[in-house]
Formats: C-alpha cells, sequence, structure tokens
C-alpha cells in the first residue's frame, strides 16, 4: 500500500488495541493531538475539529475515523467498545 499517510507508524501501532473515545486532553497544558496518520486535529471542545476517535490504551495515540477506516485492515487492529 502506497499512501501518503503511512510514514512508519507500523512500529508503534501494527496489532495494537484500540479504544473509540471521546477526546479528553491528556494532561493540562496538553489541548490537542492529531491522527496519528492524517494529521487531523483532536480537542475536547474547539469547533471545526475532531471530537471523538480511536485511541491507544494509553491515550496516547490518536487515529481519526477515515484513517481507521483505510488502514484497519493493513494494520490488523484490535477494538474494544466501551
Ligand atoms: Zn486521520
Amino acid at each position: 500500500m502506497n499512501d501518503w499517510r503511512l510514514q512508519g507508524q507500523e512500529k508503534y501501532l501494527k496489532g495494537v488495541t484500540l479504544q473509540k473515545k471521546t477526546y479528553k486532553q491528556f494532561r493540562d497544558g496538553w489541548d490537542h493531538d492529531h491522527c496519528e496518520f492524517c494529521g487531523a486535529k483532536f480537542t475536547e471542545n474547539t469547533p471545526g475539529t475532531l471530537h471523538e476517535g480511536y485511541t491507544t490504551q494509553n491515550n496516547y495515540h490518536w487515529i481519526c475515523d477515515p484513517c481507521f477506516t483505510d488502514f484497519n485492515e493493513l494494520f490488523e487492529w484490535k477494538v474494544i467498545f466501551v
């Protein structure tokens, strides 16, 4: 697969377990994150940004819906629905 969004994420995202969640700020002063693939912005409240997506269990990496759909098969993610 040749896609501009793929930049070696398999090193830390291949086969990991993801949860679909509402975005929560990681800690004080860290008020947004970006999709690991396309760079789409996640925030809690800012209009025009994403407010939910798929995240690793430590809430550190975020993946938007379209990128999840596009790369789910390639990365063999396990998804927990809560
Ligand atoms: Zn994305």
